[in-house]
Order: structure tokens, then C-alpha cells, then sequence
């Protein structure tokens, strides 16, 4: 069977060309993801292409993840060699004026409400968050800091301040008009950076229309964690952003807060990302470490829909070992995955959930219940979802079934979607007239594919073509010819 986890690899210069594209889909990257913090817009259609070019080549399914930059500030330029910060010193931070530059004693910060937005007490990172001050008094002109974790800074390093203060909007500006270009471009996702509530996933969703790109919201920040459900709700899928997730809240809640973002995702049958340094040796080792290998384990046994590389695959020395090395050890893990146990805990949390939504989704929602609990009595071979818009089959997904879940769509773009969603293989069907010829043409694609054989029983989750609204309201369990 085909690994039931996802992996979501962050394209960048060590992973773009060609060549390593197509060896990284053939080491089992599922989707990539776009960086949209660098570069410029054309710098990211260009790599689009390429990726969609690679994903031809091999005749993979590969979905596309476009990352916003979010309200991000720099400092101003460090001199030509860098400076390096050490752990306990004092530096202060001030804006920036026209043409300011920083040094080892005082940071000009490109944000004019700077002293405005701080707090005494608050941490900020520098850079990739290698360097972190905390703030320990504030006056008219400047703030000053001690440094919690020294290093190097170059250039213009990004300056991390607590968003959820923020004056800027999420998205902002900056955000919107790359999301309209990634849109036009026919991305598969969107991921929102900072999200601090519901509200502003609700605005990136506006502007990315109906029937556009999946939108993730990325769990970055304290206030996004405390809005987590009203956030899921809101979102097509959510990420662990565990990098700055770090930063923002008590290192030590950030594994539990981990398993509380995947499990109210999966109830709400959104994918679910666990992000950041999974494998972060491997940007310069060829093998990870032990508790490396450990936290990628324990990521699948906590329900991940999909587990992401960063750095391992953008500037990393072996992208391709690293993508090799994750999948090795996420395929591991699923055969010790409690399928049952994950399916009966959903069971129960689903039908208090269903109670009082509308109509279509407690419809879909019982009878999703319904199919994976006959696949288990018949001993499916594989539950079929035939699905329009994907959310039939993510709805089968949450429960983890032991069988393989079939997407069988009309649609590429629905099956590029899916390719971030647990353990759902899609197949590109031909559009139906009726729901008898819609089981009838999935379960014999399936079959065609090898997927599944003759004198298999497969449940199949079917909707009435002619409904006014989709609803997944046919259940039939089929003997393969
Ligand atoms: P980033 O998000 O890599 O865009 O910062 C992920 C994270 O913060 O973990
Ligand atoms: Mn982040």
C-alpha cells in the first residue's frame, strides 16, 4: 500500500532544477511548497512552472503550496561582514530613518510604530531565529534588549515581533497582490503566515474566490493557538508552524500544542502540516539524528496528514536523501499506527460535532461514519470517495481507516488538493450523468489502476448528481468484476 503520510517539500535554490525535482517526486514529495518571502513574483511562477513541468515528466500527482510572507520587518543592513550579537549583552532597538543601518549596539528596525507595538518582556527573533532578544526597558526612543541566544547577523535580517500586537493587517498588503498572482497561476494552497484569528483566514479566503486554492492557516502565533477552533473552522487546512510557533509561546507547550492542533483538525477533516526542523540535521549531515527520527515517528502516530521539509530540501546538501530519509521513517511508523483506536475516538467526537450543523454536512458526516465502519466489517479492499470538490474523501480521511482511501474526482485540480490529505490516492475520472455510472466508472478505474482486483468488496461513498446542493448521501458496498 502506498504511504498513507504526506510530504510537503519546500522548494528553494540546493532543490531547483529539473533533474532534482523529478528525484524528489520519485523519493515521494507529494506536494512542494513556494517560499513567497524572497524572490520576486516572477522568480515564483518560474519555479511554479518548473515543478508543474517535473510533475508532467513523471506522470506524479503533485500539488503546489504557495507560502505568504505575512507582516514580516527587517532591520536595517548590518555592515558588509555581519555582526555577531553574544548571549547577555544589551542592544537597543530603535526605527529606522532614511538610510539608518544597524550595528552590534543599536538595531534600526524598518517599522515605524516600533516603541509603539513593543512590550517590555517580549522576545524577538532575528534572522531564521538563531538569535533571540527578550526587551527589557522601553522609553521615548529606543527599546533595549538583552540577548537571550547570540549569533551572526548579515544583511538584512528579518526582524520577528510579536504579531499578534501588530498594527499591520494579516494578510497584508503584500499578501493580497501575490495572492491574486498565485491564484491566476492556478496554485493548489495558500498558506497564511501569522494568522491571529478566524477573521483573517476569512480575508485570504476572500480573496482567493470560490473554487480557488485550498488556504492553510498557518498556527504561528499564541493568539492563533487560542482561536484554534473558530481558525480550523475557517480554513480548507491548517500547519503546525512549530519555527515560530517557538518563538511565540513556551518551547515546551509547542509538542502538546502539536497534538491539539492535529486532533482538532482532523475532526474537522482538514489536512493537517507538522512543520519545521523535522529532519534539520540533514542540511548538512547525510543521516538525521535519533531524535530526529523520533519526532518524524512520533508526528505520524499523532495523526499528521503530511510532514514538511524546510531547509532539509531548499538549501540542504542532499534534498533528495532528506525526502528519501522521511519517507522511510513516516512508512515505518504506519505499521504501528492505531487505525482503530484514531477511528472510534473520531467516532464519538463526530456525532456531538454533527449535532445542530446543517442538513448536507451531517448527511455526509453519518455516512462517512458508516462507510468506514463497514469497510472494516467486510474487510474492504479500499473505501472509493467519489468526489467533486475532495471533501467526501478528506470526510472518510479522518477516520484513518485501515483500508486505502480511493479518490475518484472529475477533477486535477480536486486530486492535486488531495495530494496533502492522509492517505488518499486520487484518480482522474470522466464527469457522470448518474450515480449508478458514477460507482460503476470509479470501482472499474480503480481496478484498471491495479488498485484494486476482481472479487474485491470496496464501499463506495457516492452523491446524487442531481441534488441541489452535493451531498455524499449513497453508501454502497461492491463486489469488483
Ligand atoms: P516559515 O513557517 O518556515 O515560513 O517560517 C513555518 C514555521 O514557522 O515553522
Ligand atoms: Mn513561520
Amino acid at each position: 500500500m502506498p504511504r498513507r503520510t504526506k510530504i510537503v517539500a519546500t522548494i528553494g535554490p540546493a532543490s531547483d532544477t529539473p533533474a532534482i525535482l523529478a528525484d524528489l517526486i520519485g523519493a515521494g514529495m507529494n506536494m512542494a511548497r513556494i517560499g513567497l518571502a524572497h524572490g520576486t513574483v516572477e522568480d515564483h511562477l518560474a519555479r511554479l512552472g518548473r515543478i508543474r513541468a517535473a510533475a508532467k515528466a513523471t506522470g506524479a500527482t503533485v500539488g503546489v503550496l504557495a507560502d505568504l510572507p505575512g507582516p514580516k520587518v527587517r532591520a536595517a543592513a548590518f555592515p558588509e561582514s555581519g555582526t555577531v550579537l553574544t548571549e547577555d549583552e544589551l542592544v537597543a532597538l530603535a526605527p529606522a530613518a532614511r538610510g539608518d543601518t544597524s550595528d552590534g549596539r543599536r538595531i534600526a528596525v524598518e517599522h515605524d510604530n516600533l516603541l509603539v507595538d513593543l512590550r517590555v518582556g517580549d522576545k524577538i527573533a532575528l534572522g531564521d531565529g538563531g538569535v533571540e532578544l527578550e526587551v527589557e526597558s522601553l522609553d521615548g526612543d529606543r527599546a533595549v534588549a538583552r540577548v537571550l541566544y547570540g549569533g551572526r547577523l548579515l544583511g538584512s535580517p528579518g526582524v520577528n515581533l510579536p504579531p499578534e500586537r501588530f498594527t499591520a493587517e494579516v494578510p497584508t498588503a503584500e499578501d493580497m497582490v501575490l495572492i491574486d498572482a498565485m491564484c491566476d497561476a492556478g496554485v493548489d494552497a495558500i498558506a497564511v503566515s501569522f494568522v491571529r484569528r478566524a477573521e483573517d483566514v476569512a480575508a485570504a479566503k476572500r480573496a482567493a474566490g470560490t473554487g480557488g486554492p485550498m488556504v492553510v492557516a498557518k498556527i504561528e502565533t499564541q493568539s492563533a493557538v487560542d482561536d484554534l477552533e473558530r481558525i480550523i473552522a475557517e480554513s480548507d487546512g491548517v500547519m503546525v508552524a512549530r519555527g515560530d510557533l517557538g518563538v511565540r509561546c513556551a518551547l515546551e507547550d509547542v509538542p502538546h500544542y502539536q497534538k491539539r492542533i492535529i486532533r482538532v483538525g482532523v475532526a474537522y477533516a482538514r489536512p493537517v502540516i507538522t512543520a519545521t526542523q523535522m529532519l534539520e540535521s540533514m542540511v548538512l549531515s547525510p543521516r538525521p539524528t535519533r531524535a530526529e527520527v523520533s519526532d518524524v515517528a512520533n508526528a505520524v502516530f499523532d495523526g499528521s496528514s503530511a510532514l514538511m521539509l524546510s531547509g532539509e530540501t531548499a538549501i540542504g546538501r542532499n534534498p533528495v536523501a532528506a525526502v528519501a530519509t522521511m519517507a522511510r521513517i513516516a512508512a515505518r511508523a504506519e505499521q504501528d499506527f492505531d487505525h482503530n483506536g484514531w477511528g472510534a475516538r473520531l467516532g464519538r467526537q463526530q456525532l456531538s460535532e454533527s449535532q445542530g450543523a446543517d442538513a448536507a454536512i451531517r448527511i455526509t458526516t453519518s455516512l462517512s461514519a458508516a462507510a468506514w465502519r463497514a469497510a472494516i466489517e467486510v474487510d474492504a479492499a479500499a473505501i472509493i470517495a467519489c468526489t467533486n470538490s475532495g471533501a467526501t474523501a478528506r470526510a472518510v480521511s479522518r477516520f484513518r481507516p485501515v483500508a486505502p482511501i480511493i479518490a475518484a474526482t472529475p477533477s486535477e485540480g480536486t486530486a492535486r488538493r488531495l495530494s496533502v490529505a492522509w492517505g488518499i490516492q486520487a484518480i482522474v475520472v470522466a464527469r457522470q450523468g448518474s450515480t449508478d455510472d458514477i460507482v460503476w466508472f470509479a470501482v472499474e478505474a480503480a481496478a484498471q489502476q491495479g488498485r484494486v482486483k476482481s472479487g474485491d468488496v470496496v464501499a463506495v461513498l457516492v452523491g446524487s448528481p442531481i441534488e441541489p446542493a452535493p451531498t455524499t448521501d449513497v453508501l454502497r458496498l461492491v463486489r469488483v468484476r
